[in-house]
């Protein structure tokens, strides 16, 4: 089959690459590749942060679990694997599936730092995106897919051109399939060089924005903030210097680290990630976006439901 794949953010490459790999003939259009996609500022670590429709949601998940750790076995792609710890507050269950993950198992509560009620320690890949990315667009090359940088108005000049298509835009559906449930949530980032933290960590479940730790090769990211609705691609002072506060709570190491940049993200937040086709006389649209925060953790499984579509 022809195959139209918007999008060269991580779910549109990812799409391209299982559909190519299907043996169909795929062109690629996106406004900015990879390197200037949301996908490129996350960090990345796996993990099915704040996103719906939990049901499907979990096996999208682990699906892209597996992949991720067939692929981590050539460093090269830039996927490495650490142990760290989330942290819960009491009133927020930790999730059945966390006791499933690699080398998962409830921390004793003396080990517990003050103010949580529960944790658990396992072991996630990171994908690291400065190196994946480029990696995942070169497999999608070498798979003979045609990249154009192109920017769409509508989705019907799109089905004008093929008449099935893959809607990976993410926020660029907002307009294109004017879709008023899907909103950004800004995410801020500090980078700090590597001084030996390999372990991530996770408090997630109190206050208003997320607190992460995520150790790279060369660098730790710190994060975050979950600024609803903010659309502009602007970093804060006082956010960034919040950043470094509580992620120097769990990692009291961070205090003094040196910081090497900022970075800043719109996560493509929706009530629950679409993913459904959408048939019409001029042809036929799967979407596949709105995945938040979790698009990378997403990013395999989402690709394979897509590609059954076209089986
Ligand atoms: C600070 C931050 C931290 C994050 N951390 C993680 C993490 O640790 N783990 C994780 O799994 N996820 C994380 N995420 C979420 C993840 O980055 C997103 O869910 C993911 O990037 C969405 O990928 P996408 O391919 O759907 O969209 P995008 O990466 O936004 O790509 C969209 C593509 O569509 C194109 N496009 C849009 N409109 C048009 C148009 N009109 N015409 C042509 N092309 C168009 C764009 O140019 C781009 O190529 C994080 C996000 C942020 C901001």
């Amino acid at each position: 089959m022809r195959i139209l794949v918007l999008g060269a953010g991580v779910s549109g490459l990812s799409c391209a690459h299982e559909l190519a790999r299907a043996g169909h003939q795929v062109e690629l259009w996106a406004r900015e590749r990879q390197q200037a996609t949301t996908s490129t500022v996350a960090a990345a670590i796996w993990y099915p942060y704040h996103v719906e429709p939990q049901a499907r949601v979990v096996g999208w998940a682990l699906h892209s679990l597996r992949r991720f750790a067939e692929l981590a076995e050539d460093r090269a792609r830039g996927i490495r694997w650490h142990r760290g710890t989330e942290l819960f507050p009491s009133g927020h269950a930790a999730p059945d599936w966390i006791r499933t993950l690699p080398g998962s198992r409830a921390l004793e509560t003396g080990r517990l730092p003050q103010g949580f009620a529960q944790g658990f320690e396992f072991d996630l890949p990171v994908i690291e995106t400065p190196t994946y990315m480029p990696w995942l667009e070169g497999e999608v090359l070498k798979l003979g897919v045609q990249l154009r940088v192109r920017v769409i108005d509508s989705l019907r000049q799109a089905l004008d051109h093929c008449t099935q298509v893959v809607n990976c835009t993410g926020l660029g559906s907002r307009a294109l399939a004017h879709d008023s449930d899907l909103h950004p949530v800004r995410g801020q980032l500090v980078r700090v060089a590597q001084r030996g933290f390999d372990r991530f960590w996770f408090d997630e479940h109190r206050g208003e924005h997320p607190t992460y730790i995520i150790p790279r090769e060369h660098d730790v990211v710190l994060g975050s903030s979950a600024e609803r609705n903010e659309g502009e691609r602007l970093t804060e002072p006082a956010m960034l210097r919040s950043i470094i506060e509580r992620c120097a709570r769990l990692e009291p190491g961070l205090r003094d680290a040196t910081v090497l940049g900022t970075s800043v993200g719109l996560r493509p937040a929706r009530s629950a990630v679409r993913l459904e086709p959408e048939s019409s006389p001029a042809g036929r649209i799967v979407h596949n976006y709105g995945h938040g925060g979790a698009g990378v953790t997403l990013s395999w499984g989402c690709a394979q439901e897509v590609a059954q579509h076209f089986a």
